[in-house]
């Protein structure tokens, strides 16, 4: 057992350190503008990752990755989330770009992959439906070939980015006929295509990130099917080759807990329950952290993450994020209510609100606890 970095890994991490702190674009920290502000900041930031290959780090470096190991991913993404970098959740990189390198043709690769590794492209998920979230294989959107082309019909809900990626990558249904999992495939649809309409969803912290889709005849040519028709499933279940241990959600209550500690220090006259919550959540935060570099470690040595302990960090973090944020603002108190822009009061409100949606987004708490039991444990089911 050896907890210590290797000398190319702790050089790596010094290495994402500096780029942090030289080469962002001006203005990536602060959180105020327009969205069309905020996602010109976001593109510049991802345009300059993309110039070091770290936009698509895990992936190969024919496909413009850097063919990183999950080890160096976790070093990246740690301090990408522990610093609130913007633009590190890129659902192109993280499951589209490994279905088509599996899966897609080589029109399809040249197409899809440099212009996702470059940061050119943003991609949106197309999965859930109102009908269709943890049972997302009971999805009712309908793909029907029409001679070159797929006719969509059907809504789409939840979708992040939805209203400015370039790309929508959708799972739909081709064969009604076939059992659930059986008939579904895999297609990369232009959001600009006529037919397709947006409509926005505000969140309860009050921030627009995902939206309702609605598709009307929208007509998609059969070269855009990723992969062979009604296998689409297995394409959605991919995405298990990149790091799984959860460290954005431990490096974001990190911050936090490092936030609280450093307006509470030298205040003198702390009440002890304070501090005792507090001390509580650094414990957690530290656990969690421990559990995520076990994670990478195991699967950099084996190739593959270990799934218990990945779906444990998964659970365990955002429920953490959760109770961080509780915990930063009862301990604000009075402080907390007046929240302005710039103050750690505003940051907490947001955290606190938005942290609800940790426990369901990626698949809920109550599913994953069920799966730890069934899977992980090998408990009989209810
Ligand atoms: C911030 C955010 C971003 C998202 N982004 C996207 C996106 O980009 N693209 C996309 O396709 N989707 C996205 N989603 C959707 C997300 O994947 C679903 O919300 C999630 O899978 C849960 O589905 P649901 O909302 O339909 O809830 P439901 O599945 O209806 O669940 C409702 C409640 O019932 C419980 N429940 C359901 N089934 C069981 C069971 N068998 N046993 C015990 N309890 C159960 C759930 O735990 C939950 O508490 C996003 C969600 C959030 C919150």
């Amino acid at each position: 057992m050896d907890f210590r970095l290797s000398p190319e890994q702790a050089a790596f991490q010094e290495e994402v350190a500096g780029f942090i702190e030289h080469e962002l674009p001006v203005g990536w920290d602060e959180e105020q503008g327009s969205l069309a502000e905020r996602m010109d900041v976001e593109r510049a930031v991802m345009r300059r990752l993309a110039a070091r290959r770290w936009l698509a780090l895990p992936w190969p470096k024919e496909y413009g990755g850097a063919g990183a190991s999950p080890v160096q991913q976790l070093l990246f993404n740690e301090q990408m989330a522990y610093h609130r970098v913007p633009g590190s959740v890129n659902m192109g990189v993280a499951w589209v770009g490994p279905v088509v390198i599996l899966y897609g043709r080589a029109d399809q690769k040249q197409q899809y992959l440099s212009r996702i590794a470059d940061g050119t492209d943003i991609w949106c998920t197309l999965y859930s439906e109102p009908g269709a979230g943890s049972d997302l294989a009971a999805m009712q959107t309908r793909a029907v070939r029409d001679g070159d082309e797929y006719v969509i019909n059907g809504q789409k809900i939840w979708t992040t980015f939805g209203h400015y990626a370039d790309w929508g990558w959708l799972a739909a249904r081709t064969d009604p006929a076939a059992p659930k999992h059986k008939g579904l495939s895999t297609f990369a649809v232009k959001m600009d295509s006529p037919g397709i309409t947006v409509r926005p969803l505000i969140n309860m912290a009050g921030g627009h990130e995902f939206n309702e889709i609605f598709f009307q005849d929208v007509r998609v040519p059969v070269s855009q099917m990723v992969g062979e028709e009604n296998r689409g499933w297995y394409n959605v279940a991919v995405g298990l080759d990149f790091e799984r241990s959860s460290i954005g959600a431990t490096s974001s209550a990190r911050r936090t807990v490092d936030e609280l500690v450093a307006f509470l220090r030298g205040r003198g006259g702390m009440d002890p329950a304070v501090r005792h919550r507090l001390a509580e959540q650094a414990i957690g935060v530290q656990l969690l952290r421990t559990m995520a570099y076990y994670i990478a470690s195991e699967q950099e040595r084996t190739g593959l993450a270990p799934t218990r302990e990945a779906q444990m960090a998964k659970l365990f973090g955002a429920e953490l994020q959760q109770k961080v944020a509780l915990t930063g603002i009862q301990i604000l108190g009075m402080t907390g209510q007046a929240a302005k822009p710039g103050t750690p009061a505003l940051a907490l409100h947001y955290g606190l609100l938005r942290s609800v949606a940790n426990t369901i987004e990626g698949g809920t708490s109550e599913i994953q606890r069920s799966v730890i039991a069934s899977r992980g444990l090998g408990l009989p089911r209810e």
